[in-house]
């Protein structure tokens, strides 16, 4: 018996304490408080599955492995240095695919050699490949589109009709690499460029509000496709994480789907402006600015003030300058909660993360179900940076592409104040009749200097 085959028991043994790490890092991040900790140990259960890949009886190739993970080491760290909290969802969206990428590649590694001889396994090995090369080639337009470089949405003729026979004709060929000669490479070939052009031309339509979910569904197809190669390769670490991602991902998918009020059916196969059959509804009336000052004053003699901050507020870099402000106001007195929308900003939980890193206490962050009901007793809704969230045509316009998605209610507040730069519009590029509204006032600015003057003012008044 060779010295690596003794290590068998000693390897499984790896396997399974990384995919308790994994399983224990998820727990953890389930909450800003404990989500640090969960990053380090899912990390570290990464490590040690991969040290003990190294030590597998049968594996080679170590130095195309070392040289592998030596740049995608270089380049994971030098990215998530980098990597502004703005672009964030085109970064999550890029590395999963890549996930999805690897997973397909084990696949098409195993076809190509004439490794996969039961029906049964070649099967997994081919749903696997498909799943993970439809989340590759449509994390890969996500990410042109989030990143800018690419238009956001392009609709084909006939396009659920082009869907649907690329569908089937990427599952003939999967089933003839099923059962055809092992090591026919043609009909491999064929089917893995059928299967990334489908997960292009799945993505290309999708645009506007939707990009979220369609990247937590891409998430959790990455994850099935990982634990489907897994399962190829008798990798139980694989097995484990990739069924880990998979579930979250799509409890993720369901649940953001549900917070927009749109079936996943509907995002994936119904293009957005298609489905609303509009741009949205013409807003008649003029926006009515007002001061730095007026703001102060209307904040600091209030009882009960709701923030909304949103896309513009992460940009700013305004949610230390937003907590010192809801400071001042509690020591004056005032009632301060944040109220956050399952889809402000740019990927899931970044108004919590940002108001978490500035220390707002967890007790004043309230989801929109929480607080919804509250905003008829708030003397101010302090919109900042939050267009999308709070467009009242969500529930009212049929025509209205974010038509259902339930917003959070800031128009129903005594006083509204809007602070945004311009007459710029949200992510999914429509007017908002809450700016033009007899309650609201807009305070244009960049939201970080405009809340550090708010924060003088308010100084000035104790
Ligand atoms: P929006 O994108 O709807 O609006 C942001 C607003 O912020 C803009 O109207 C802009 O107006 C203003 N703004 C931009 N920069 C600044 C700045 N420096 N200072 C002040 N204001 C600024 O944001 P919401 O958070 O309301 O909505 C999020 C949208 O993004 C939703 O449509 C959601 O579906 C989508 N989305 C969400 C993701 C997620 O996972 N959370 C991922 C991808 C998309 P102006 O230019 O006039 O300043």
């Amino acid at each position: 018996m060779s010295f690596l085959s003794q290590l068998t028991p000693l390897i499984h043994a790896s396997y399974f304490v990384a995919a308790t790490l994994f399983i224990l890092g998820l727990k953890a991040m389930s909450s800003p408080v404990t989500a640090r900790g969960g990053i380090v140990w899912a990390g570290v259960g990464m490590l040690l599955a991969t040290l003990a890949t190294f030590l597998t009886p049968g594996m080679g190739n170590f130095g195309l492995m070392l040289v592998a993970i030596a740049i995608g080491t270089v380049l994971a760290w030098w990215s998530g240095k980098t990597v502004k909290m703005t672009d964030m969802p085109q970064m999550i969206a890029i590395y999963n695919g890549m996930g999805g990428g690897a997973a397909a590649a084990i696949a098409a590694v195993e076809f190509a050699r004439g490794d996969v001889h039961s029906p049964a396994v070649a099967t997994l090995a081919a749903l696997g490949a498909l799943i993970g090369a439809v989340s590759f080639s449509g994390s890969c337009v996500a990410y042109a589109k989030l990143q800018g470089l690419m238009q956001r949405t392009f609709v084909l003729p006939a396009q659920n009709a082009v869907n649907a026979l690329l569908s089937l004709a990427t599952v003939g060929v999967g089933v003839a690499v099923v059962l055809g000669p092992p090591g026919d490479l043609t009909p491999v070939l064929v089917f893995f460029a059928l299967a990334l052009l489908l997960g292009a031309i799945l993505t290309l339509p999708i645009g506007g509000a939707d990009m979220p979910v369609v990247i937590s569904l891409f998430n959790a197809f990455t994850g099935l496709a990982v634990g489907l190669e897994g399962y190829v390769l008798g990798n139980p670490a694989l097995m484990i994480a990739g069924i880990v991602v998979g579930a979250a991902g799509t409890l993720l998918t369901q649940l953001m789907a549900k917070a927009m009020n749109r079936p996943i059916s509907n995002i994936l196969f119904v293009p957005m402006q298609a489905a609303a059959g509009g741009e949205g509804e013409e807003v008649t009336g003029s926006m009515k600015e007002m001061s730095a000052l007026d703001a102060a004053s209307l904040m600091r003699y209030a009882q009960k003030v709701i923030v909304v901050p949103g896309y513009g507020m992460a940009v700013a870099h305004a949610q230390h300058k937003v907590w010192e402000m809801t400071a001042l106001l509690e020591e004056a007195g005032v009632e301060v909660k944040f109220a956050i929308h399952p889809v402000a900003g740019r990927m899931p939980g970044h108004m919590n993360v940002l108001l978490a890193e500035a220390g707002v206490p967890y007790e004043k962050i309230f989801d929109l179900e929480e607080i919804n009901a509250e905003f008829g007793t708030a003397d101010v809704a302090l919109v900042i940076g939050a267009n999308d969230v709070v467009n009242p045509a969500a529930r009212t316009n049929k025509a209205s592409p974010i038509y259902g998605m339930p917003i959070l209610n800031a128009d129903q507040a005594q006083n509204v104040i809007v602070v945004k730069r311009g007459q710029g519009t949200g992510y999914s590029g429509i007017e908002n009749a809450l700016f033009y509204g007899d309650n609201t006032r807009m305070l244009y600015g960049n939201a970080q200097p405009v809340v550090a003057e708010i924060i003088q003012h308010v100084k000035a008044m104790s």
